[in-house]
């Protein structure tokens, strides 16, 4: 079974987002990158699969600038095989990304895709869904628990409600949730092994897919600066702020 795996690169979720002046998005000069946090837990997971026994290769794909080979290397440190860097600029939105994945997903023929639940830069929630939907595989979203058995896997999902548990025809793509298990670190060994590890290097107009945006972005701005809270000498006090100040009871 071969596993590939989806990989963005974003802004890392540690740094305090800065909205530039002009209002045309936020800034990323100097700004600490990494891996998109769900996409760690794909990697991860099929990592395991494959030091199980159940899976012969995993592939890293992550789509963007030059860049994002880092992204990948990083993939590859903590135990992907191989990776592909498609490269294409400026903002690629989810449609295109996942218009490029089924292209590689034709090349590669992989029996899973695995990819991140969620990137945290654009928070869309869609690449997944649409992969499937252009492939017409089946597909298991918010996975936090992953079962591989013979032509099928059983897979956990966080809902709204709780867990539901589904099982699905392989091959399938599986997004994956923050709780499906806890990414190792990439040892200074294995950094240095990652180097060796061939990347392939392929341009979106390559596989033929236009990634010119659809959708226009108006303008960036900050949320609304929260007003500093206050503390109440009393739980009478309190109640007269939210009768009267507040006005919420
Ligand atoms: P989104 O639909 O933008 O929230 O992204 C969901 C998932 O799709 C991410 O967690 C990644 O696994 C994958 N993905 C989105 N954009 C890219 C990209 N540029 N390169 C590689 N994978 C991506």
């Amino acid at each position: 079974m071969k596993i590939l795996v989806a990989v963005k690169r974003v802004i890392d979720y540690n740094v305090q987002i800065r909205v530039k002046e002009d209002g045309s998005g936020v800034v990323t000069d100097n700004v600490k990158m990494s891996t998109n946090p769900p996409d760690d837990n794909a990697i991860e997971e099929a990592v395991k699969i494959k030091e199980a026994g159940k899976a012969s290769e995993v592939v890293a794909v992550s789509v963007g600038e030059e860049k994002a080979q880092e992204t990948v290397r990083k993939a590859l440190a903590v135990g992907a095989d191989r990776g592909i860097l498609v490269k294409a600029d400026g903002v690629i939105e989810p449609l295109a990304v996942s218009k490029i994945l089924q292209k590689v997903v034709e090349k590669e023929k992989p029996d899973l895709v695995f990819m991140g639940k969620q990137a945290i830069d654009d928070d869309c929630n869609q690449t997944g869904q649409m992969l499937a939907a252009l492939l017409n595989w089946p597909q298991a979203t918010f996975a936090s628990k992953i079962e591989v058995k013979d032509k099928s896997l059983e897979v956990t999902r966080e809902i709204d409600e709780g867990l539901e548990t589904i099982e699905v025809n392989v091959p399938a793509i599986v997004t994956c949730d923050l709780r499906l298990n806890e990414p190792r670190y990439a040892s200074l060994p294995n950094i240095m092994k990652a180097k060796k590890k061939p990347i392939e290097q392929i341009t979106a107009s390559d596989l033929g897919v236009d990634t010119k945006p659809r959708v226009e972005q108006i303008k960036v701005e900050e949320p609304p600066k929260r007003k500093a809270g206050i503390k109440v000498a009393s739980v009478e006090e309190l109640v007269q702020k939210l009768k009267n100040e507040a006005k919420v009871i």
